[in-house]
């Protein structure tokens, strides 16, 4: 007997399970926040298809997903505890996730002030990280001594054995103020390239 399966297939169907596409580009509408077409997509693609280029996509995976490392140093990490509770919610912008382990953060937040004595333990949580890794300095206190300037036991900022991304003032800077900070960090990491970073790791 004959089997007329496939004569009786819906064509529909059959045209549904050929464009399927990967599961991180399906998106109803305009896409993932910051994650936009580059080019313009046939009308039957729309919702399916996205167009950019591979900086794009890892630069919005990057920025989307910051581990903070969970460490603070005086006063100023009382606020940026703060940015993790519910009125505050550090997690809108996807970088709640504070990791014990430097191996498995890539932003360090330094928050208080930084002793001499402290300053080599911080420098040595930065290069456990893992690249490509991202500073924000917290308060006056990280960024230039605070009103702790000048004394005898003080780094005068962590600029001088950091390579610090973002500042952000304040004495102590409010949640919403590191918040700025976070985004401020976003901004830039938009702006990075794979081949820049491919070319500094040659040249270090
Ligand atoms: S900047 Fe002000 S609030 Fe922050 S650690 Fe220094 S003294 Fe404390």
């Amino acid at each position: 007997m004959a089997d007329n399966h496939d004569e009786e297939r819906d064509p529909s169907a059959d045209r549904a399970r050929q464009v399927r596409p990967l599961p991180m580009l399906t998106f109803a509408g305009a896409g993932p926040e910051g994650l936009e077409s580059a080019m313009d997509v046939p009308m039957e693609l729309r919702h399916n298809v996205l167009v950019t280029s591979v900086d794009k996509v890892v630069n919005w995976a990057r920025k989307s997903s910051l581990w903070p490392v969970a460490f603070g140093l005086a006063c100023c990490a009382i606020e940026m505890m703060a940015v993790g509770t519910s009125r505050f919610d550090l997690s809108r912008f996807g970088a709640e996730v504070f990791r014990p382990s430097p191996r498995q953060a890539d932003l360090m937040i330094v928050a208080g002030t930084v002793t001499t004595k402290m300053a080599p333990a911080v420098r040595r949580i930065y290069d456990q990280m893992a690249d490509p890794k991202y500073v924000i300095a917290m308060g006056a206190c990280t960024i230039a001594g605070g009103p702790f300037q000048g004394s005898y036991s003080t780094v005068p900022g962590i600029d001088n054995f950091l390579p610090v991304d973002v500042h952000v003032p304040g004495c102590p800077p409010r949640p919403d103020a590191l918040l700025w900070g976070i985004l401020k960090l976003q901004e830039k990491i938009d702006t990075q390239s794979l081949a820049d970073q491919r070319q500094q790791s040659r040249t270090a």
